[in-house]
């Protein structure tokens, strides 16, 4: 989508550290880590929010849940904990309105979040 930064990100043409990415996901680096370890995990296909999935998005929804095992995995953080946590709308902290996934460790994590 056009004026979209993970769009962007996924096509290559806005700069981003990629931990890795295929077809259908893209994982990089957050540029305002909140924890040692902070990946990002976006479909390449523009969804904006958690909220505006439907039931057809059920197989990304499980790939993007995946990918963000796989990226704890891959980044070292899979034994130690990690949390995974999905912003949706403004109102929940929600800044980039590109479906993400935030995947956060290498510290210890209170609970409940802010
Ligand atoms: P949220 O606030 O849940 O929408 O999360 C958006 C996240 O994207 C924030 O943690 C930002 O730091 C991060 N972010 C914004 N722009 C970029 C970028 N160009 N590259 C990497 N991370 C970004």
């Amino acid at each position: 989508m056009d004026g979209c930064v993970f769009c962007r990100i996924a096509a290559g043409e806005v700069a981003a550290r990629v931990l890795f990415a295929d077809e259908e996901v893209v994982v990089f680096h957050d540029t305002a880590p909140r924890a040692p370890t902070h990946l990002l995990v976006i479909p390449r296909r523009h969804v904006p929010s958690l909220a505006a999935t439907l039931p057809e998005d059920a197989a990304l929804l499980g790939r993007l849940m995946l990918t963000a095992t796989e990226a704890a995995r891959r980044a070292g953080i899979a034994e130690s904990g990690f949390r995974v946590v999905a912003n949706s709308g403004a109102g929940a902290g929600q800044s980039v309105f590109h479906l993400h996934l935030h995947v956060l460790g290498g510290r210890p994590m209170g609970w409940p979040p802010g």
